[in-house]
């Protein structure tokens, strides 16, 4: 199991071009959703997220309504300020936790400040097992995390080789 980020980074751009065409190739391929989805349990129960926190420094959250009054709760703060203190637009004018120039404002070293209420988009990533509809409408954004990520990059290790992928 790859778990250098540095070399993930690496090799990640550089299997970026194979896993865009592995990404083309299921779709013209049948292929069961239960063994992708074993192989990414395989993969997250030997990683440990605690060691890395990659996503956290170079992602953005997306915040929905909920996180927003899970987070101002734990931090026992009203709403409008949690919102004030703690988010920024996104590109897209949505709202996103605020970053820093170490990634999110929440981040301490390798340590989620707000674990117990973190986002949903944080709790569901890297979106191999959780997330809305298949794993393959799912694929594109997982060839850009396979450039940071140690879970999705091992993941498309394993899938290419289960599937004979050339
Ligand atoms: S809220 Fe926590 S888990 Fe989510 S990006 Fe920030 S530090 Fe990471
Ligand atoms: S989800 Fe991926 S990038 Fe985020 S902490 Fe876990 S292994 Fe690292």
């Amino acid at each position: 199991m790859v778990t250098d980020l540095v070399q993930i980074r690496r090799e990640g751009e550089k299997l970026r071009p194979e896993n865009l065409r592995f990404r083309k190739w299921i779709k013209s391929h049948t292929f069961v959703e239960r063994q992708f989805r074993r192989a990414a349990e395989e993969v997250q129960v030997s990683i440990d997220c605690r060691t890395c926190a990659e996503c956290c420094r170079v992602t953005e959250v997306q915040i929905v309504d909920r996180d927003v009054e899970k987070l101002a709760r734990f931090l026992g703060i009203s709403e409008q300020r949690f919102l004030a203190e703690y988010t920024a637009a996104g590109e897209d004018g949505k709202p996103i936790l605020k970053r820093t120039g170490r990634g999110c404002v929440f981040l301490d070293g390798k340590e989620c400040t707000v674990y117990e209420a973190r986002p949903g988009n944080c709790e569901r990533f890297p979106h191999l097992l959780r997330g809305s509809g298949s794993l393959e409408s799912r694929m594109w954004d997982l060839v850009d995390r396979a450039t940071y990520c140690p879970i999705v990059f091992n993941w498309f290790a394993r899938v290419k080789a289960l599937t004979n992928f050339k």
